[in-house]
């Protein structure tokens, strides 16, 4: 019986045997610890009937871990230079399938459709490659996966900057962006010793699980991440300098106005303001260019 792949020996052996270069460009940290896989795999509360979305395999040390505890593992991975190793590596699972495939390319839903039938259970579980870490997670989101959650390892700032709250240095749109769509915590803290070859930042694992209604109602959800994003596009200017600068369809009088509707001083800056203040304004925002000019494209 081999021992498990994340282990540091078993890891040596199997990149020397198929002379592996790890290629930075690719985010290519693998870890080498059983036990935070372990951990990883808990927070996802898989069952016998869970499907598994996992993001880069690697040499296949954290799909082996969802292999043994999931119905079944479909897995991205954009290097063609792993297929082969994972084909060894995976040789023991028949409930694995590798796609060689750029995941930001991938219909996601397409791949659901076809590999998990009407699973009703779905997780997106992954050591992210850090280059790329919140494109896929807003692809993820902003895709409408039908996913009961994500727990993935990413850079530990990033994880901060999800799970923040309003009136914290890391809180912005990317905070309101996943905690719009799902439950965020950082579940765990992760030192870079248990990583080849070792990243230079910090690591945490952040686990997402989906709301089943968005915590704000909105006329318009593209258009509130619109302004929210125009909130925070220089974090030191006032709501009402960011908004008139950087939406372009309202004149400041009538932002000025649309922020004393709904009682937000006009000198408050982007941080402080919580989704629900967000939903209030975009609302009134939204409501302000249909009654004036109904035909107005936004
Ligand atoms: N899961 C392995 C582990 O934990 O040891 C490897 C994780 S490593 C941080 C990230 C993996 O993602 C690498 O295998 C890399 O080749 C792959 N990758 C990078 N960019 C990708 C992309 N856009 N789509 C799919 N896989 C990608």
């Amino acid at each position: 019986m081999n021992k498990d792949i994340a282990t540091p020996t078993r890891t040596k052996q199997i990149l020397e045997k198929y002379g592996f270069s790890f290629k930075k460009s690719l985010g290519q940290n693998f870890l080498i610890d059983t036990n935070i896989l372990q951990n990883i795999v808990d927070y996802a509360e898989l069952t016998e009937e869970s499907c598994v979305i996992e993001i880069g395999p690697g040499i296949g040390a954290l799909t082996e871990q969802l292999a043994k505890r999931a119905k079944k593992v479909v897995a991205f991975e954009i290097d063609q230079r792993l297929l082969p190793i994972l084909n060894d590596t995976l040789a023991p699972y028949d409930n694995v399938q590798i796609i060689h495939q750029d995941v930001l390319e991938a219909d996601v839903n397409k791949v659901i459709g076809e590999q998990f039938g009407d699973t009703k259970d779905i997780m997106v579980v992954a050591n992210l490659p850090y280059y790329v870490t919140t494109p896929i997670l807003m692809k993820l989101l902003e895709d409408h996966i039908p996913l009961r959650g994500i727990v993935v390892m990413l850079q530990k700032e990033v994880a901060e900057r999800m799970a923040a709250s309003p009136s914290t240095k890391d809180y912005g749109s990317l905070s309101i962006a996943v905690q719009y769509y799902t439950e965020a915590k950082t579940v765990m803290i992760v030192p870079k010793t248990v990583f080849v070859p070792q990243p230079n930042v910090d690591s945490a694992v952040i686990r997402l699980i989906r709301r089943k209604n968005p915590p704000v109602s909105l006329l318009d959800e593209s258009f509130f991440f619109k302004v929210v994003r125009a909130s925070f596009a220089q974090r030191r200017k006032t709501i009402l300098n960011n908004l008139s600068h950087n939406l372009n369809m309202f004149d400041k009088e009538t932002i000025l106005s649309v922020l004393q509707e709904v009682e937000i001083l006009p000198e408050r800056r982007g941080e402080s303001l919580s989704i629900e203040d967000f939903a209030k304004l975009s609302n009134a925002l939204y409501s302000s260019i249909s009654s004036n000019n109904p035909s107005k494209k936004i």
